[in-house]
């Protein structure tokens, strides 16, 4: 019999990080901005390709390599058709690519702020006693596992490190300390509530029947 309730969660970020960049006519380093537009440069057979983006404050812009002097043959078809049509989903899944934009910026400004979904995998067949939460993120996310589990499931993150230390939270990514760690994608967090009284609401957070308070 299982007393397991297990909920995939993906999880989305609401805004792309921002690279602070010397702006020339701000004269001084400002947060910029993805357009959204890619611009594609050949020279013969060679190809360059960035994506744009923006100032904050005056809009100058700032090219964003994606690759210089490549020669066509060794640009995957599919990349050249999204940068050719400034492909929504491509272009998004540059703009949160924020370890590529570490290479261009010594400061990147990333923001906590995401979507969740929820899909139960499982529910459990007996009493629920015990929650495991699969968590997807196709995209680089910043916020930490236990600002998320805090703000997702109505617990404390006082509560959640109690729970840590008492061995009934694990979180399964093989690292240590990863309740204070952003989160990645194929994240597993098991739950023991079979000592929470409130384990009904908790289980009904997870699955996003219930709101946190
Ligand atoms: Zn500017």
């Amino acid at each position: 019999m299982s007393h397991t309730l297990t909920v995939l969660w993906t999880i989305e970020p609401q805004a792309a990080p921002r690279p602070w960049l010397a702006c020339r006519r701000c004269r001084g380093a400002r947060p910029f901005e993805c357009s959204g537009k890619t611009r594609l440069n050949a020279n013969g057979r060679r190809l360059d390709a960035w994506l744009i983006y923006r100032c904050a404050d005056c809009d100058d812009t700032w090219n964003r390599p994606i690759f210089e002097r490549q020669n066509v043959r060794n640009i995957p078809p599919e990349t050249l058709d999204a940068l050719q049509n400034n492909d929504p989903g491509w272009v998004r899944q540059v703009s949160f690519d924020v370890e590529g934009l570490r290479r261009e910026s010594g400061r990147i400004e990333e923001f906590a702020d995401c979507r969740v979904t929820r899909r139960v995998l499982a529910e459990a067949r007996d009493a629920c006693t015990h929650l495991e939460l699969v968590v997807h993120a196709p995209l680089a996310v910043s916020i930490r596992a236990d600002r998320l589990l805090s703000a997702e499931l109505g617990l404390s993150r006082s509560r959640l490190t109690r729970l840590e230390e008492e061995g009934r939270l694990t979180l399964q990514s093989g690292s240590r300390k990863a309740l204070q760690r952003p989160i990645r994608d194929g994240l597993r967090v098991v739950l023991d509530l079979s000592k929470e009284r409130d384990r009904d609401e908790i289980a009904d957070r997870a699955r996003g029947i219930l709101l946190p308070a």
